[in-house]
């Protein structure tokens, strides 16, 4: 192991092979169902993580695997330079439910935002004299390749992995002054999450993002939403921008589109659909087996019917955390849908979290301060009420040892 400080529980065998990007628990996982894990010694965990809010339908849910057999029986891959049947049609669907116009197809979310950021920059070039320079938020997240690290606002990233790329400048969430003051003529386009995810669950206010589209207008400049974790469903709206009702001009999507396999997806409207033969590509770029098992994950997410119990589900989880805030003298609860978050009020977390892993519920702390939950979208209330009461188990051995146990 490179670097034995950054573990802090036993490591299986073999850990030592992978490059220690990040301190992970002992258990080894090996199965998954619904909103069940499994590790190697038996042990269920209730999963509030559900591979980072990307297993929207859960752990290997029949549409997936159906989707996956089917298409892996007629077609991997062709060519990205040829057309298949599955790209086509998830292509087709995406911009009929979105209202976007074309589409790129990529396997990560900061693929996808990385090609979002060379879209703005080709139109840029072509309609506004070369302006490229995209506004963007501290504490914001777009990924890890050098462009959206750059573009990222996430606090001493700035200085990782020297030089960074040029050309993002940042402005504070919520504070329309902040973004207007940034603007010049080498200005192109405005990109943010809204909701910041990673940076533990801060929501952009309606009239923010309404502000931000006017700006956009006014100056002539591209508004792009990052939804790789907002986007299919999250919200308990197919996208957040239908949430907030603001339509940008450039949407990403990825986590959640793909269901648990690697598929994110750039959308764009006509006027700055730009890119030219060469432009972009790669090998992997609409796959016929991550398109396949999209457009069935998809389908199944957009109903009506299943938002709608998505926002039951949010409300319901909403609830019983506001409880054990007001319960354990935690602070306030974020979010929208089924992405929420409870604030600490101190650095807390990692501990929390691992108390919720020893009773066999699996939780992230976002921030050391907030715990963040992204549960499966098609959950049942009998998951939330159990899954609140292995965290309330949790806080209370945590924070309070005289508290009894929540019996709601
Ligand atoms: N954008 C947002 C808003 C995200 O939350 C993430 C991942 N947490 C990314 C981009 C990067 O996605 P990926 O890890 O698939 O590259």
């Amino acid at each position: 192991m490179s670097n034995p400080t950054v573990f802090c529980t036993p490591q299986p065998p073999h850990s030592q092979h992978l490059m220690a990007v990040t301190p992970r628990p002992e258990q080894v996982f090996v199965r998954g169902e619904g909103a069940w894990l499994w590790d190697q010694s038996g042990q269920r965990y209730l999963d509030w993580l559900q591979g980072w809010a990307v297993n929207a339908l859960g752990h290997s849910p029949a549409v997936v695997r159906q989707a996956l057999a089917e298409q892996s029986a007629l077609l991997l891959t062709p060519s990205p330079a040829l057309h298949n049947a599955p790209a086509l049609a998830l292509a087709q669907r995406l911009c009929a439910i979105s209202g976007f116009d074309q589409v790129f197809f990529g396997s990560t979310g900061a693929e996808a935002n990385e090609c979002a950021i060379k879209l703005v920059r080709k139109w840029g070039r072509m309609t506004r004299a070369g302006a490229h320079e995209v506004i963007t938020f501290h504490n914001g997240f777009h990924g890890r390749n050098l462009a959206t690290m750059a573009a990222s606002g996430k606090p001493g990233w700035d200085q990782l992995f020297m030089p960074a790329m040029p050309g993002f400048a940042k402005a504070r969430l919520n504070d329309l002054a902040s973004v207007q003051a940034l603007i010049h003529e080498g200005t192109a386009a405005i990109m943010l999450e809204p909701v910041q995810g990673e940076a533990g669950v801060y929501p952009a206010q309606p009239a923010f993002l309404q502000g931000l589209r006017a700006l956009c207008d006014q100056h002539g400049l591209l508004l792009v939403f990052d939804e790789v974790q907002t986007g299919c469903g999250r919200l308990g709206e197919r996208f957040a921008f239908e949430h907030y009702g603001v339509m940008p001009d450039i949407l990403t999507l990825g986590k959640g589109l793909g269901g648990g396999v690697p598929i994110s997806a750039v959308l764009a409207r006509a006027h700055c659909s730009v890119f030219e033969h060469g432009d972009q590509g790669g090998t992997y770029a609409g796959n016929p087996l991550m398109c396949a098992v999209a457009l069935a994950v998809l389908d199944t997410l957009s109903t009506p019917a299943f938002l709608a119990q998505v926002r039951q589900q949010g409300a319901l989880l909403r609830q019983g955390l506001e409880h054990l805030s007001a319960r354990h003298g935690l602070g306030e609860v974020r979010g929208h849908g089924l992405l929420l978050a409870l604030e600490l009020g101190q650095n807390t977390a990692p501990e929390v979290v691992r108390g919720c892993r020893e009773r066999g519920l699996l939780v992230n702390a976002a921030r050391p301060h907030c715990l963040r939950f992204m549960p499966r979208l098609n959950g049942t209330a009998a998951e939330i009420e159990q899954g609140l009461q292995l965290l309330d188990e949790a806080l209370a051995a945590h924070r309070l040892p005289a508290a009894t146990t929540m019996t709601a």
